[in-house]
């Protein structure tokens, strides 16, 4: 398994694929396991290494994943089946903002798609949570630039990551989930409903 992880990590190290920070997976892996998560939903699989990761935390966990790059996703379901997996992870070859999702929930929803849309997936499939669930979100500080988008020379990185603070103060104004913000790997986000803490 461990050589896996590293054929994996290796593979996106060449083709620019953006995957997790150890940290960050670490400290999933542990909510994981403290949290009996059983079932989770993940937004962005790129090539299968943070649902790799997180169906081995416990041999209880499902996962179904969403991704909308064919090249990924073949490479997805490849890793996966590499990692004698595919019976706990499910991936659909979609976009996320056009799934259908009906009658089911997960105890766990990661979201670490297009940044640009963090408040619309969140907003799409926050009831799909079970009672007491949490949202995870990845990369809320954008590699140091969330924070700074004023004084971003580039327009298309500004906009970027002016979405994203717009998405931290959604999270932060949210009258639904209180959130708490993680400052390790590029930040994290674990939002959870506020009746239900
Ligand atoms: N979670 C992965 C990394 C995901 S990178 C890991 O840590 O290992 C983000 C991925 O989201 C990319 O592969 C991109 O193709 C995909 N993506 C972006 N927007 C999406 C959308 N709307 N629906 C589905 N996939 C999307
Ligand atoms: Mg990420």
């Amino acid at each position: 398994m461990k050589e896996k992880i590293l054929e994996i990590e290796k593979y996106a190290k060449e083709n620019n694929v953006p995957i997790i920070e150890k940290e960050s997976i670490a400290y999933i892996m542990k909510y994981i396991k403290e949290n009996n998560v059983k079932s989770i939903l993940e937004i962005g699989s790129a090539i299968g290494y943070s649902s790799i990761l997180m169906a081995s935390a416990d041999i209880n966990v499902t996962v179904t994943t969403i991704e909308r790059d064919e090249t990924r996703y073949m490479e997805c379901l490849k890793n996966i089946k590499k990692c004698e997996l595919d019976k706990r992870i499910n991936v659909v070859y979609q976009d996320a903002l056009e799934v259908n999702l009906t009658g089911v929930s997960y105890d766990l929803i990661f979201i670490d798609a297009a940044k640009g849309q963090y408040t619309k997936f969140f907003e799409k499939f926050k009831y799909f949570l079970t009672k007491n669930g949490a949202i995870i979100t990845d990369n809320l500080k954008f590699h140091g630039y969330v924070g700074k988008s004023a004084s971003i020379e580039s327009k298309n990185l500004r906009q970027l990551v002016s979405k994203i603070e717009g998405y931290i103060d959604f999270l932060k104004n949210n009258e639904e989930f209180t959130t708490e913000f993680i400052d390790i790997g590029d930040g994290l986000g674990v939002s959870k409903k506020k009746d239900e803490k």
